[in-house]
């Protein structure tokens, strides 16, 4: 009797879940695995790199092995563990908005080499999503009053979350479409990430992209409409001389281009990201408008 019960008392010891048990357990690729048992443990991916060994609760295994089958399933790890880091902000995410993308970075480095960073300026970020490029913006650019507009009230209420945890007062939220409910008031910039994928792309059948809101990634038949419609109301709502800025897809620099250029704006450029690609193309409102007499 007592041996068997030393037994059992054995092998359920033996099947107490460990770190590296669950990890190998998860069937995912290492990295993946640490980040989702880090965010179950409460604890970094360091600590989880050092302590294989040590045991963890059922409880804690059980939480583990659901993400992982859900990541098995293609969800993306932002919106598992709930947040993502851009521009050095840890920023909440949920599958309400667009999980922020590296490449999104050039919109705010081009907008921020535009502010001054000693003088007060008003700047309008369309299509906040999570708040990642209005609130790098507000963060870097203290004197600055950032307005971030989106379309989903769940978005700007998750923006404002976002805004409150990380300390950022210097930027306001307002649900809009587009530019119909913002404050008119001339900007000093205008940035825009916009959804720019056309409609049955197959690129949108493919990873995260699955997951994440399809108003926040397609727009019309040839991924323009978004950008169509911001590009001809901007100049109205900027300062003249000052500029705007849109990210676009990897095919839309010239045709985003002629856009600009066909709203009246000047000094058209498009700017490659770290992949080398053209990502973002802005323009300035022309200093005085020429009139045709
Ligand atoms: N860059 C994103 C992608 O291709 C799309 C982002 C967007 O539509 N603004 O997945």
């Amino acid at each position: 009797m007592r041996i068997r019960m030393a037994r059992s008392k054995a092998s359920r010891m033996s099947s107490l879940p460990t770190v590296s048990r669950a990890l190998a357990a998860g069937g995912l690729v290492p990295l993946e695995a640490r980040i989702l048992l880090a965010h179950v443990l409460g604890r970094d991916r360091s600590w989880i790199a050092a302590h294989g060994d040590a045991d963890i609760t059922r409880e804690q295994a059980t939480m583990f092995d659901a993400l992982a089958r859900r990541r098995r399933n293609g969800e993306p790890i932002a919106y598992l563990v709930g947040h993502r880091e851009f521009f050095g902000l840890d920023l909440e995410v949920t599958p309400d908005v667009l999980i922020p993308r590296p490449e999104t970075e050039l919109l705010v480095e081009l907008t921020l080499a535009r502010i001054a960073k000693d003088t007060p300026a008003c700047v309008l970020d369309l299509g906040c999503g999570s708040g990642a490029v209005a609130l790098a913006l507000a963060r870097e650019r203290p004197r600055a009053s950032v307005v971030g507009a989106g379309v989903s009230p769940a978005a700007v209420a998750l923006c404002r979350r976002n805004a409150a945890r990380l300390g950022i007062a210097n930027a306001a939220f307002a649900v809009s479409d587009w530019f119909s409910s913002v404050p008119t008031e001339p900007y000093d910039a205008i940035v825009a990430n916009p959804p720019y994928i056309a409609v049955g792309d197959p690129h949108l059948s493919e990873g995260d992209v699955r997951f994440e809101p399809c108003a926040a990634l397609v727009a019309g038949a040839d991924g323009l409409d978004a950008i169509r419609a911001i590009v001809a109301a901007a100049p109205a709502y900027l300062v003249r001389g000052h500029w705007f800025a849109v990210e676009h897809g990897y095919d839309q620099a010239e045709r985003v281009r002629a856009l600009l250029l066909g709203a009246g704006f000047v000094d058209v450029q498009s700017a490659r990201d770290l992949a080398g690609i053209f990502r973002v193309t802005r323009g300035r409102r022309e200093l005085i408008r020429e009139t045709l007499c």
